[in-house]
């Protein structure tokens, strides 16, 4: 292969995966913040189902109040059933008696209820903190995972620099000038592997004479449609290994 040609696909692999790198890395702040939404939400519920359980412990303690008011009427009722002169008199202090029991009886349901609806908020409770305890659990082991992704991410971009400048150094200028301007206007992507006489990231059927240029790969021949710099991959070689990433067209 060309020498030049040889850097210049060389010079992409390191671009792209530079380009990558930079992509995962400005995502991080953006996959961080799902990480706290996630812990957000789990807090969130255990909050909420300590809100209703606390809720239910409030009104019963309303309607025991309630309960001693009422009990508070009956026992004096009951004192005036004792006083009672006339048969009148008896039967209105009989129906206030009748009455009171009435709400207490009513108020004794209402807590029975709500000591049932309790245990089921309690539940609710220790389910939703148990919850949390695990989602904290997972999204520290995301963060120490994100953590030794970043360095291992800096370290890479920091080697592919040092090659990208290596392999720059080597590159004719002309050569350089040429791959740096498709670079910019191809979004990032300035060389394509030529393939039964197409080039694979435009998709475009190069003319044979161009197509049986490129597969000497013995010089710098350009795209006539994307205008990316054509290199070919003979069939032996393990092609999936060896191609540059051909996603930006
Ligand atoms: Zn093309």
């Amino acid at each position: 292969m060309n020498a030049d040609l040889e850097r210049i696909v060389a010079l992409q692999k390191l671009v792209s995966a530079s380009h990558d790198a930079e992509r995962r890395l400005a995502e991080e702040p953006e996959r961080q913040q799902e990480l706290e939404t996630r812990l957000e939400t789990a807090r969130q519920r255990v909050a909420e189902a300590k809100e209703r359980l606390a809720q239910n412990q409030n009104a019963r303690r309303a309607v025991e109040k309630d309960v001693a008011v009422h009990q508070g009427r009956l026992s004096k009722f009951r004192e005036q059933a004792m006083a009672v002169k006339t048969n009148q008199e008896y039967h209105a202090v009989q129906k206030e008696i009748g009455f009171a029991q009435g709400e207490i009886k009513t108020i004794e349901d209402k807590i029975l209820e709500l000591m049932v609806d309790a245990d089921d908020l309690s539940a609710t409770v220790k389910r939703a903190e148990s919850e949390l305890a695990s989602e904290q659990k997972a999204v520290d082991a995301d963060r120490r995972a994100m953590t030794a992704e970043l360095a291992a991410m800096k370290t890479s971009l920091e080697r592919i620099a040092a090659e990208r400048a290596d392999v720059v150094r080597g590159l004719s200028p002309q050569a350089l000038a040429i791959f740096e301007l498709v670079l910019r206007r191809r979004n990032g992507v300035a060389v394509a592997q030529a393939r039964d006489g197409i080039c694979t990231v435009c998709h475009v059927r190069l003319r044979p004479q161009v197509f049986n240029t490129v597969l000497r790969n013995d010089q710098i021949i350009q795209c006539d449609s994307c205008q990316r710099i054509l290199y070919y991959v003979p069939a032996a070689a393990p092609a999936t290994s060896d191609t540059v990433p051909q996603s930006a067209q």
